[in-house]
């Protein structure tokens, strides 16, 4: 047992040094929720709400009324769920549509979109049919387009944007069958051969979107170890692989529980050789790369996810008005009612996070990886209550396919499907538990920075002296200034009485947060990074403050676009109210709560102490 301990101590650690040394550590840009946790609120990041100019606004709209034409005339997003594949015709009508160069720049061939473009088009495809914005998505969201954009030297964007701006195909092989959430025990390696000017890539890469149609993949690879002060450091590498390279294989094509026309396989590399011009950015970077790529990346989800919301409340919108249960509408029932109105509120907020986090990314003013994480974290939780809420508002009708319901002459709603589309999200690009830690390892970061040195027992006494003298300079005035603040709201946020106080318990709350933060950090020291339950309710209060900022700078442009109508703030103001009650509901948790018992009993479950309450079922 002991000896068992002590080998997932050691997979632990090094799967911790590889996840470190992928990090990125410098922060070139400020960014709203990495200084939030630190009690430091930059208004100027969210107020005023950062608007699409007119001129990006003019060429998206333009593109999306195309768009939505052909959605509308030519997917069938239920025959692609029903025969589990895209069509060529459709294949060939986003092709020409420009949809696999949305975001390739136009020198290469590509529309060269805007990230808000970007996303408004991605939007629009997933409101329609999920299959076909994950084949776009993975296709240059995460596929060879995008790490090629951000690290791709001339000559491989030159070899490869034109051809992905006419419609070829890529995809992001990441994942294995035993490497999901933690790349270190990566085993598809890449060994150079003729003189370091090939590699040979060997091994297999599991569940990669498009994997089984793309011309062009982006794989990462384990190349031979780096000796750093003589130790073995790993190297993961990324490769430009193109299908019809001898030794690749299509192994398997994988089928789900939604998302059924997603070209999804199991790939394997026998031999594969590889010239060293297909390596992007360098040796040994290619866990960044896939970090970085999904950092913006994955701000495709939470569009995705807000277009799905915003669809099952129109589908529940008119079913509770026209469905007449006990008398009247079901939409007059007041747990309809709520429902409603709740699902209303959050998909407001989704909306404002979704776009500002955006802009944030065409600003380019905005370092987003914390933004990015929180709206997906925000977004794909909201997304899936709401596809949730919208079934159990249609009833039985919820529950059907839309198949069936056409079958027997009713209306073909697919609230069924958009149920079973919507969970991948809250696993794909980043579980909600990674983007948990994620966003809880930068939080902690200041902390930990000024803390591990004086921990070390590689730090030197005199340094060590240094390194305390530094961090109780540095809390004598950061602490203190946590509980009397200058509030600096007014200066930016231009908001009416009614959103006035919740800009106000956001910039109170960041410093409470920043508070209990660091007493946490105090009393746990390092291990804090361990205690999951404590830094996943940290990480949770975070986000809601930040959809709660960004709520509020929304409501507060849409109101001075438009005077007459206070709906934004009244949205706003509902979730910000709920946003307050769970905040509070963490807040005590974190006092008084029963993590040990909780912790205690998952693990006497895992050890089988239950097994007398895994009776009376088919095992
Ligand atoms: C439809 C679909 C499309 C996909 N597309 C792609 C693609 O295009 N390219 C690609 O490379 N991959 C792709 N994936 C893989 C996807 O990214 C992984 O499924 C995801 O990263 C999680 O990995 P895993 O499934 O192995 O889960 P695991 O990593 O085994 O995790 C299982 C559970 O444990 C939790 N967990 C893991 N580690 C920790 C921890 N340290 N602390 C707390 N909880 C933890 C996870 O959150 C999860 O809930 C796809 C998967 C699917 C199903």
């Amino acid at each position: 047992m002991e000896l068992l301990k002590g080998k997932e101590n050691i997979e632990k650690a090094k799967s911790l040094e590889v996840a470190e040394e992928a990090r990125e550590e410098s922060w070139k840009y400020p960014s709203f929720v990495g200084d939030l946790f630190t009690g430091k609120l930059r208004w100027e990041l969210v107020f005023p709400f950062p608007a699409q100019g007119p001129e990006d606004k003019r060429i998206g709209d333009e593109f999306l009324k195309k768009l939505e034409t052909f959605l509308k005339t030519r997917v069938d997003a239920d025959a692609i769920d029903r025969n589990s594949l895209i069509p060529d015709s459709v294949m060939q009508g986003l092709r020409e549509l420009g949809c696999f160069g949305l975001k390739i720049p136009k020198e290469y061939g590509g529309l060269g979109l805007s990230q808000i473009n970007y996303n408004r088009a991605m939007a629009m495809v997933a409101s329609h049919c999920g299959s076909t914005a994950v084949l776009l998505s993975a296709h240059q969201s995460i596929g060879v387009p995008q790490p090629l954009k951000l690290f791709g030297t001339k000559a491989q964007k030159e070899k490869y944007l034109p051809l992905f701006a006419k419609g070829a195909i890529s995809a992001f092989a990441l994942t294995e069958p035993e490497v999901g959430s933690d790349p270190a025990k990566m085993s598809t390696t890449a060994m150079p051969i003729e003189n370091e000017n090939f590699y040979l890539i060997n091994g297999q890469k599991l569940w990669c979107t498009n994997g089984t149609i793309a011309d062009v993949i982006v794989v990462m690879a384990k190349t031979p170890p780096k000796i750093v002060n003589g130790k073995e450091k790993t190297q993961i590498t990324a490769f430009i692989v193109e299908k019809n390279m001898p030794g690749f294989e299509v192994a398997h094509r994988c089928s789900f529980m939604g998302l059924k026309g997603i070209q999804n396989g199991l790939l394997k590399f026998h031999d594969v050789k590889v010239p060293k011009e297909n390596i992007i950015w360098g040796l040994g970077q290619g866990l960044k790369l896939a970090l970085i790529t999904l950092n913006t990346g994955r701000m495709t989800v939470p569009a995705a996810c807000t277009a799905m919301a915003k669809k099952s409340l129109l589908i529940a919108r008119d079913w509770s008005n026209k469905r007449v249960q006990w008398g009247a509408p079901i939409g007059h029932h007041e747990a309809i009612t709520s429902k409603i109105s709740l699902m209303t509120a959050t998909t407001f907020a989704m909306d404002s996070v979704t776009w500002l986090a955006s802009a944030m990314v065409d600003g380019g003013k905005v370092d987003v990886r914390l933004e990015a994480a929180m709206a997906k974290l925000f977004c794909t939780e909201a997304a899936w209550r709401i596809a949730d809420d919208s079934v159990q508002i249609r009833g039985g009708r919820g529950y059907e396919t839309a198949d069936s319901l056409r079958g027997r002459g009713e209306e073909p709603i697919p609230v069924e499907r958009f149920l079973r589309d919507a969970r991948i999200n809250l696993i794909i690009e980043g579980t909600s538990e990674i983007m948990h830690l994620f966003i809880a390892r930068e939080a902690i970061d200041p902390h930990l920075k000024r803390i591990l040195p004086i921990l070390s027992s590689r730090t030197s006494l005199a340094d060590k002296i240094k390194k305390i003298g530094e961090a109780f300079w540095h809390y004598a005035f950061w602490y203190p200034r946590q509980w009397m603040y200058l509030s600096r709201w007014r200066k930016h946020a231009k908001v009416s009485p009614a959103v006035k106080r919740h800009i106000r318990f956001v910039e109170k709350t960041s410093h409470k947060l920043a508070r209990n933060l660091f007493h946490a950090m105090a009393i746990h020291q390092q291990g804090l990074e361990k205690r999951q339950q404590i830094l996943a309710r940290f990480v949770n209060i975070g986000t809601d403050l930040f959809a709660m900022a960004a709520t509020c700078s929304h409501a507060a442009y849409l109101v001075s676009q438009n005077p007459s109508d206070r709906g934004p703030e009244e949205l706003a103001d509902l979730f910000c109210r709920e946003a307050t009650l769970r905040i509070q509901r963490e807040f005590l948790a974190q006092r008084r709560n029963d993590d040990k018992m909780i912790y205690r009993i998952g693990r006497k479950m895992l050890e089988g102490k239950y097994q007398w309450l895994e009776t009376g079922i088919v095992k």
